[in-house]
C-alpha cells in the first residue's frame, strides 16, 4: 500500500535520525515503525538501544514529517511516548526499510506490565477457522503476560517461564515477520508448541469427562461453575477461586472454606452487558474495564438485577472486571451471569501461584482446578480502580500497572539510585533510577510471614530486572514496621545511608509526584487522613494538616487525639473507638444521664468499662491517636454498622460510606451537616478538629430516630466542612498573602468517594488548587513512592550543598 511517491517535486529529499523515548521497548514499537515506514515508502532502519528506540529514515521532507506524525498518532497500544527528538543524518542507509539488531549492553531494559488480551487476540480465540481457536494462552506484542513471567533481563523468551516451550515453525515464522503482530512477541505460543490448560481434581481422583458436555477442559469449567462448583483457576499472576456469583449456596461455601468472612469478593463478567444488569457503568468506568490494564473497577451496585448480600456485605459497590486473558475469556464465554473471581488463598495470605501448592492449599476449598504448565514467576494481584470526581483512581496498583515507571517531576533528574521500602500494610517498595520511580506491585500486609518472604524475594528480583544498585535507603520512621526493620538491617549490612521519612509527609510527597509537582515549587497544605502513622512526638497521627514540600514539613493542624484503647485491638474493634471518643468528649455520667434510652448505652455498659477507663487514665496500652480512620470507626460503631469487630481493614468506614443517603447529601441544607469545631490544643496551641458538638448532634439524632442513612450523610458533610474550614483558617488569606494556594489530599480515608468528592468540590469552590491521587493509591500502597521522592530531595539537597552551591533551606529532619 504505497500511496506516496518516494520524492515529489515539493518533497525535498532528506535523512533524519529520530530518537523516541518512553515505554517503547517490548511493546511492538519497532514493527509499528517498520510498517509506517514501508507504507510511506521510506528507506532506513529502526533499532532498540539504551535510550529507547532509534529510527533513521531517508525520503521526502513532507513524507518524513508525515511519518513522525504517524508515530505520534498511532503508537502501538502498550507504548507510551515521552519525547521524540530529531536531527539530520548523513551516513548511508539501507534502501529497503529494515529492523536492525539491537545495540548490545542495553542497560535500560524495561519490563512492561502484564496486559489484558487485545481485541485481535480476543477475536482470534473464538474464530473456529483461526490457528489459535480456543487457545487459552494466545498473546501478541499488544497483549499478554510480561511481569508475571519474567525471571531476568534482558526481556526475551529465554529469561521468562516460556523458556521450556520451543516455538513451532508457524510460531517462529510469525515471530520473525515484522508485519505480523507477533513479531518478537516473547510469549508467543499456540496449541502445538505452547502451554496447555488441564482440568484436574484437587482430591487426586480422575476427572470423569463423560459427565460434562464440553468442547475442552477450559469449557468444562463453565459447566462446573453453572452447576454450583467452586473451581480454582490458575490465572495470570496467581491462582483464583471462581464460583457462580448468583448461586447463594456456592458463594456462602466459598466464604466459609476460604475463611473470608465479609470482605467483598471481586467479580468477573463475560461482557459489559452482564455487568450492566447489576451495576451503573459510566463512560470512564467502561474505559477502565476495557483498557489494557484490565483492573477490577468499583461500580455502584444499581441495575435491574441484584446479587446476594454475601458477595459484598454491607456495601453499595461491586468490584467487576472483564476477562483479561484468553483463558478467562474462554471459561466465561457461555456464562451469562457474573462469576466470583477471588484470589486463591486463605484470608490474608498471598495468592497461591504454584501447582503443587495449589493441590495442597486449595484442595479444601475447591474440588476442581484448571491448571496449566506455564509457571508464574511473580505473583501479581488484580489491580483495583475507582472513578471519583470524574477520574479513575488506582486503589490497588498491581497487574497491568506495575512495574511501569513513573517519571519523577522536574528537578529530580539528578537523583542517585535509591530504594524506598514502603509501609507495613498494602506494602510496596520503590526504586529510583534515571529520574524515574519504579513502584512495585502491591505486595500485601507484611505482618503475614508468606507476604514478608515474597516482599524480600521481589526486592531481589526488581534489583536484578532493573539493574539497580541503591546508594541510599528510605524507610518509614515507625520503629516496628517490618519494612523499616529490614531497611535498618540492610543499611547496616551494606553500609548505606538510611533516610527516615515521616508517614504522612510521605503520603503528601506521593500525591505531589502523582501530580508532577516540581521539586522546589511552593509549599502546599497536605491533608492526610488515614488510620495510623508514626508521629514525630511519639504519638499516633492519622488526621494531619502539614505545610509541606518534598524536603520538609510543619504540622499546622490535626484531629483531636483520643486514646486507642487496647492499641492494635482498637484497630480491629470499632466499639473501642466509640467508647474512647465518648469518654474523651462527654464522659460516662453525662452519656448515661442523657442517652440511656439508646441501645448502645446498654451495649457499652456491658463492656469492662473500669479496665478501659484505667487504661485511658494511666495511658497503658492506650496511645493517643489523632486518627480520622478511627473517627469513622467510632461513628460506624455508634450506628451499629460494624461494632464488635471489623472483618477486614476499613470495613467500618466502608459501611458508613455505603449507607449514606444520596438525597440528603445533595438536597439537605448544608447547615444540617454535623458541627465540628476548630479550637487550639492546650500546650502546643495547634488547631485541631474537635468532634464534641458532632457527637452530641448524632446522639440527639438517634434519640429522634433519624434514619441511619441520613445520619451518615450529615456526618460526611460535617467532616468535609470542617476540613475546608481548617484549610481556610490555615491559609490566612485575610492577612494579605496566603500561606498556600494548593492543597494535596492523601491517606486511605480519601478513598471514600463521598468524603473525597465533597472536600474537592468545596475546596475548589474556594479557589484552592486541589491535588489528589490517580496513578498511585492514596493509601499506604503509595507510601513508597512518596518516601522515594523525599529521599531523592534530601540527597539532591546534600549534593547541591557539597558542590558549594547555596544550601537548601530545608529543616529536613535527618533520620540517618
Ligand atoms: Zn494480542
Ligand atoms: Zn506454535
Amino acid at each position: 500500500m504505497n500511496l506516496h511517491p518516494r520524492v515529489s517535486p515539493q518533497d525535498r529529499p532528506i535523512a533524519v535520525e529520530i530518537r523516541v523515548r518512553g515505554r517503547v521497548q517490548g511493546v511492538g514499537f519497532r514493527p509499528t515503525v517498520w510498517r509506517h515506514a514501508r507504507e510511506l515508502g521510506l528507506a532506513g532502519e529502526v533499532l532498540n538501544d539504551a535510550d529507547g528506540v532509534l529510527v533513521r529514515v531517508a525520503g521526502g521532507e513532507a513524507t518524513v514529517a508525515a511519518f513522525i506524525q504517524r508515530l505520534e498518532d498511532e503508537p502501538p497500544p502498550l507504548a507510551r511516548i515521552d519525547r521524540i527528538e530529531t536531527r539530520t543524518f548523513a551516513d548511508p542507509l539501507p534502501d529497503e526499510f529494515r529492523i536492525a539488531d539491537s545495540i548490545a549492553g542495553v542497560a535500560h531494559t524495561q519490563v512492561a506490565p502484564d496486559a489484558a488480551i487485545c481485541p485481535a487476540c480476543a477475536q482470534e480465540v473464538v474464530d473456529p477457522f483461526a490457528r489459535r481457536y480456543r487457545y487459552a494462552f494466545a498473546n501478541c506484542t499488544h497483549c499478554g503476560p510480561r511481569l508475571s513471567i519474567v525471571q531476568g533481563i534482558p526481556y526475551d523468551r529465554a529469561s521468562t517461564t516460556m523458556a521450556p516451550f520451543a516455538m513451532c515453525d508457524p510460531c517462529r515464522t510469525e515471530y520473525r515477520n515484522p508485519s505480523d503482530r507477533r513479531f518478537h512477541a516473547e510469549a508467543i505460543a499456540c496449541h502445538a508448541c505452547g502451554p496447555k490448560a488441564m482440568l484436574v481434581r484437587l482430591d487426586g481422583r480422575a476427572v470423569s469427562f463423560d459427565q460434562h458436555s464440553m468442547l475442552d477442559d477450559v469449557d468444562a469449567v463453565c459447566g462446573l461453575l453453572q452447576k454450583g462448583e467452586i473451581v480454582a483457576i490458575k490465572g495470570l499472576g496467581g491462582y483464583q477461586l471462581a464460583c457462580d456469583a448468583t448461586n447463594v449456596d456456592a458463594v456462602a461455601r466459598l466464604r466459609r472454606s476460604k475463611r473470608r468472612e465479609r470482605k467483598p469478593f471481586a467479580l468477573m463478567a463475560r461482557d459489559l452487558d452482564v455487568i450492566r444488569r447489576y451495576c451503573a457503568v459510566g463512560a470512564e468506568e467502561e474505559r477502565q474495564l476495557a483498557g489494557p490494564q484490565g483492573p477490577i473497577v468499583l461500580l455502584r451496585a444499581q441495575g435491574p438485577e441484584q446479587l446476594s448480600e454475601a458477595v459484598a456485605p454491607g456495601l453499595a459497590t461491586l468490584g467487576f472486571m472483564l476477562p483479561t486473558t484468553p483463558l478467562h475469556l474462554l471459561v466465561l464465554r457461555r456464562m451469562n451471569r457474573p462469576v466470583v473471581m477471588t484470589s486463591g488463598n486463605f484470608s490474608d495470605e498471598p495468592q497461591v501461584i504454584d501447582n503443587a501448592e495449589a493441590r495442597e492449599r486449595l484442595g479444601g476449598i475447591a474440588t476442581y482446578a484448571l491448571i496449566h504448565d506455564r509457571d508464574i514467576a511473580n505473583r501479581v494481584d488484580d489491580s483495583v480502580v475507582r472513578v471519583m470526581d470524574g477520574r479513575a483512581r488506582v486503589l490497588r496498583r498491581a497487574r497491568g500497572f506495575a512495574p511501569a515507571p513513573i517519571r519523577l517531576p522536574d528537578g529530580f533528574a539528578a537523583t542517585p539510585e535509591l530504594l524506598a521500602m514502603g509501609g507495613e500494610l498494602k506494602a510496596t517498595f520503590c526504586l529510583v533510577k534515571d529520574g524515574e520511580a519504579i513502584l512495585s506491585q502491591h505486595q500485601g500486609d507484611l505482618e503475614d510471614a508468606a507476604t514478608h518472604d515474597d516482599y524480600t524475594r521481589n526486592l531481589a528480583l526488581y534489583r536484578r530486572l532493573f539493574d539497580h544498585t541503591p546508594t541510599a535507603l528510605v524507610a518509614d520512621r515507625h520503629p516496628e514496621y517490618l519494612s523499616s526493620k529490614l531497611a535498618r538491617a540492610r543499611a547496616r549490612a551494606e553500609a548505606l545511608p538510611l533516610i527516615e521519612a515521616q508517614h504522612h509527609h510521605a503520603h503528601i510527597a506521593a500525591c505531589l509526584v502523582d501530580n508532577e509537582y516540581p521539586l522546589g515549587a511552593p509549599e502546599v497544605l497536605g491533608i492526610v487522613l488515614d488510620g495510623a502513622g508514626w508521629g514525630d512526638d511519639g504519638t499516633i497521627w492519622g488526621g494531619e494538616f502539614l505545610l509541606a514540600d518534598y524536603r520538609g514539613y510543619r504540622r499546622v493542624g490535626t484531629f483531636k487525639p483520643v486514646p486507642l484503647l487496647g492499641g492494635a485491638q482498637a484497630v480491629r474493634e470499632p466499639w473501642r473507638n466509640l467508647y474512647g471518643h465518648l469518654m474523651a468528649e462527654i464522659g460516662w455520667p453525662a452519656f448515661a444521664m442523657n442517652f440511656s434510652q439508646l441501645e448502645v448505652h446498654a451495649w457499652l455498659a456491658a463492656k469492662p468499662r473500669a479496665t478501659l477507663d484505667a487504661m485511658a487514665k494511666k495511658r497503658i496500652n492506650a496511645p493517643p491517636a489523632s486518627s480520622c480512620g478511627r473517627l469513622f470507626d467510632a461513628v460506624a460503631a455508634l450506628l451499629d454498622l460494624c461494632r464488635e469487630r471489623q472483618a477486614y481493614e476499613g470495613e467500618a468506614a466502608a459501611r458508613l460510606e455505603a449507607i449514606v443517603d444520596e438525597d440528603t447529601l445533595r438536597h439537605e441544607d448544608d447547615a444540617l451537616g454535623y458541627p465540628l469545631g476548630i479550637p487550639n490544643l492546650r500546650g502546643s496551641g495547634l488547631p485541631y478538629v474537635e468532634p464534641l458538638a458532632m457527637w452530641q448532634a448524632i446522639l440527639g439524632d438517634l434519640i429522634l430516630q433519624t434514619p441511619v442513612p441520613v445520619i451518615a450523610a450529615r456526618f460526611h458533610i460535617g467532616l468535609a466542612r470542617v476540613i475546608v474550614a481548617m484549610t481556610r483558617k490555615l491559609a490566612r488569606r485575610d492577612e494579605g498573602t496566603a500561606r498556600f494556594d494548593t492543597v494535596a489530599l492523601s491517606g486511605g480515608c480519601f478513598q471514600n468517594r463521598i468524603l473525597f468528592e465533597e472536600v474537592v468540590r468545596r475546596l475548589e469552590a474556594e479557589k484552592f488548587v486541589v491535588l489528589s491521587h490517580a496513578r498511585v493509591p492514596a493509601n499506604d500502597g503509595g507510601l513508597a513512592l512518596g518516601q522515594a521522592a523525599i529521599g531523592a530531595a534530601h540527597l539532591i539537597a546534600i549534593n547541591t550543598h557539597q558542590q558549594g552551591n547555596k544550601p537548601c533551606a530545608s529543616g529536613f529532619p535527618d533520620g540517618s
